[in-house]
C-alpha cells in the first residue's frame, strides 16, 4: 500500500528526517519546521483518526501523561497546547505520596513554591492530535504514515533508509524517535544499556466515590507502585498501577468487579475509592538508555535514547526537553552556517540532554529500589525520611522543584 501523504504539497528533499510520528517526532518536525528547516517524517501506522469527545469511562484514553508546566511552555511556543481541548486536561496542584507498608506519607502543593499548579494530566492521543495538526500546517514538514523504516546503511551522504513500501530517503540528518524498541538505534548498532524490572503496568480508567482533589496519589506498595492521575472530571481517574509479574497475571485476569476490590484494598483508606473501571490494558516496564544518543548524521531522541519507569511520569517530559534542546542547538547551528550533521552540534545536544536523564534515571532507581524492600530497617528509613521530607519546608521545595521541571 502506498505512504499516505498529508495535504497535498509537493515534497522538497528534506534537510532531516524523522523516523516515527510520536509525541517527540511530531514535536520536533514542528520546531524544525518553523526555523525553516525540510523535514520529512514517517511512521509505520496510519495516520490517528481524530478523537471522540465523549466522557463515558470508556471514552478516555488508557495512556496519559502529567505534562510539567515546562513541557505545557515548550508545547505551547509550538500552538500545540492550545489545540488541545481545556476541558479534557487535569489540572494539578497537589500530590499525596503514601508508603503502603507503614505510616510514611508526603503531601505536596503548588501552594508550598508560589506556583498556580503542578501540572495537567493528557491523554496521549490529544496531545498526539494536536502536534499533528501543528506539523501537517507547518510550511517544509511532511508527515508520511503507514511508512515503515525497513532497513538502514550508512553512505556518505548519509543514512540511506528504505521502508517496507518501497519508497527510501537520504537525509544529511536522520532523527531516530521511533519509541522504546527503536529499530534505528538496532540497525546502527548503537550500543544501549537495558533491563527489565520483571513489572507490567496496568492501566486504565477509573470512577472514585469522590473528588479526586486535583491530586496526584501515587502509593508504594509491596508489588510496585500504584498511581491515580486526577483526569479533567472531577471523580475520574487514569491509573497506572505496576505490579511484579506474579502478581500482575493475577490482578489483570480479574473481572472488573474483583479488579475494583482489589484496587480498594491496595489503596487503603488513603486514597479516594473507586466505584467502576473502564476498559484495561497492560505494559511491561523496561528501562534502557543508549550509551551514545548520536553517531555520524544520526540522532536519537526520547524514548528511542531513554526510557524509564513510569512511577515519576516523566517519560515524555525528558523526551519533549531532548527535542527542544535539539531543536534549539540546530537552530543556533543554522544561523552559524554549520550543517545539521555538524558533529559540535550534535555532541552538544547529547552532552546537555545524558547529564539531566542520567540523573532522572538514577532517582528514579533509587526510589524502585528503596521502595521495593520490605527489610523492616528499609521500611522504617523510608517512613521516617517520608515523615522528616514532609516537615521540612526547603526540602520539600526542593524535590517539587524537580517534578516542575
Ligand atoms: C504504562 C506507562 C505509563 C506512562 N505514563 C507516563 C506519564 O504519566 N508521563 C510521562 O511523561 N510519560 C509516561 N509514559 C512514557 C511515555 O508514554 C513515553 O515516554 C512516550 O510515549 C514516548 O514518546 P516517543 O514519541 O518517544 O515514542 P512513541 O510514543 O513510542 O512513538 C514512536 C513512534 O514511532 C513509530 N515507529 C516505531 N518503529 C517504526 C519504524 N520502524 N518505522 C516507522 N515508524 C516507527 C511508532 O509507530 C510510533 O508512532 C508512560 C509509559 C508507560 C509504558
Amino acid at each position: 500500500m502506498p505512504a499516505a501523504k498529508t495535504p497535498e504539497r509537493e515534497m522538497a528533499s528534506p534537510d532531516i528526517l524523522i523516523v516515527g510520528a510520536g509525541v517527540a517526532g511530531l514535536s520536533l518536525a514542528t520546531a524544525l519546521g518553523r526555523e525553516g528547516f525540510h523535514v520529512t517524517v514517517i511512521d509505520g501506522a496510519s495516520r490517528p483518526q481524530s478523537p471522540t469527545a465523549n466522557r463515558a469511562i470508556a471514552d478516555w484514553d488508557l495512556r496519559v501523561s502529567a505534562l510539567t508546566p515546562t513541557s505545557i511552555a515548550f508545547l505551547e511556543s509550538l500552538g500545540a497546547w492550545s489545540a488541545i481541548p481545556s476541558n479534557r486536561t487535569g489540572c494539578y496542584t497537589g500530590m499525596r505520596v503514601w508508603d503502603g507498608h507503614g505510616s510514611g506519607r508526603i503531601r505536596f502543593d503548588a501552594s508550598d513554591v508560589n506556583a498556580p499548579y503542578l501540572g495537567h494530566i493528557v491523554e496521549n492521543r490529544l496531545t498526539l492530535q494536536a502536534l499533528l495538526q501543528c506539523a501537517e500546517t507547518c510550511p517544509g514538514v511532511d508527515v508520511l504514515w503507514e511508512c515503515a523504516m525497513d532497513t538502514m546503511t550508512h553512505t556518505n551522504s548519509g543514512w540511506d533508509i528504505r521502508c517496507q513500501d518501497g519508497l527510501s530517503f537520504c537525509a544529511p540528518l536522520t532523527v531516530g524517535a521511533d519509541g522504546a524498541r527503536s529499530r534505528v538505534r538496532e540497525w546502527a548498532a548503537m550500543p544501549t544499556r537495558q533491563w527489565s524490572y520483571d513489572q507490567s503496568a496496568i492501566v486504565g480508567t477509573v470512577a472514585l466515590t469522590s473528588h479526586h482533589q486535583d491530586a496526584c496519589w501515587q502509593a508504594f506498595l509491596d508489588t510496585g507502585p500504584l498511581a491515580l492521575l486526577p483526569l479533567a472530571d472531577e471523580d475520574k481517574v487514569a491509573i497506572v498501577w505496576s505490579l511484579d509479574e506474579l502478581q500482575h497475571e493475577q490482578i489483570a485476569a480479574l473481572s472488573d468487579e474483583a479488579f475494583l476490590s482489589a484496587l480498594n484494598r491496595a489503596l487503603g483508606c488513603d486514597a479516594p475509592e473507586a466505584v467502576a473501571v473502564g476498559p484495561r490494558a497492560s505494559f511491561p516496564l523496561r528501562q534502557s538508555h543508549a550509551i551514545d544518543y548520536v553517531d555520524q548524521g544520526l540522532v536519537l531522541v526520547a524514548d528511542a535514547a531513554h526510557s524509564i519507569h513510569p512511577l515519576a511520569g516523566q517519560g515524555i517530559n525528558l523526551g519533549l526537553s531532548d527535542v527542544r534542546v535539539l531543536a534549539e542547538e540546530l537552530t543556533a547551528g543554522k544561523v552559524k552556517g554549520l550543517t545539521v550533521d555538524s558533529p559540535v552540534l550534535l555532541r552538544r545536544y547529547q552532552r546537555q540532554r545524558k547529564t539531566e536523564n542520567l540523573a532522572m534515571m538514577a532517582a528514579m532507581e533509587g526510589f524502585k529500589r528503596g521502595f521495593g524492600s520490605q527489610q523492616p530497617l528499609a521500611v522504617m528509613a523510608r517512613n521516617v525520611g517520608l515523615g522528616l521530607v514532609d516537615q521540612q519546608a526547603w526540602l520539600k521545595r526542593w524535590f517539587m522543584g524537580q517534578a516542575l521541571s
